[in-house]
Formats: C-alpha cells, structure tokens, sequence
C-alpha cells in the first residue's frame, strides 16, 4: 500500500453518497472480492467478483456496490 487511504465524498452515478444511518457525507473505499464457494453454493455466481465498500467515516455503516462486469 503506497498510499494512506483518507475518507472522502463519494460519488456514485453522479450522485452524492450519503450515509443512510447517520448523513455523514465521508466514506472510507476499498474493494473486496466475494468469496467464491460460498457464492457458489447459494447460486449466486455472478456475485463472485470484486465488490466495491463504502464505509461511513462517522458511524462504520458499510455500503456495498456490485459491478455486473
Ligand atoms: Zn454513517
């Protein structure tokens, strides 16, 4: 990790990212990969890929975004 990750405004399709929780309008971003045997047995293959977090910089409230790639 090269740089040190710092909370920011979102922006997802334009629109600001606002948390559902608390409003706060900072969020931490990283991307997970989805675990594929688990996805696997629920049939959700299409889940298995990278998923993106938003995480409120005030509450920790995680918001997930998927890219059906
Ligand atoms: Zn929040």
């Amino acid at each position: 990790m090269a740089n040190t990750p710092t909370s920011k405004q979102q922006t997802i399709k334009g629109k600001k990212l606002t948390c559902t929780v608390c409003s706060n309008d900072t969020f931490w971003e990283r991307e997970t990969l989805m675990n594929t045997a688990k996805m696997s047995f629920f049939n959700l293959d299409w889940l298995n890929k990278k998923a993106k977090n938003y995480i409120c910089d005030n509450c920790g409230h995680v918001l997930w975004f998927m890219n059906k790639r």
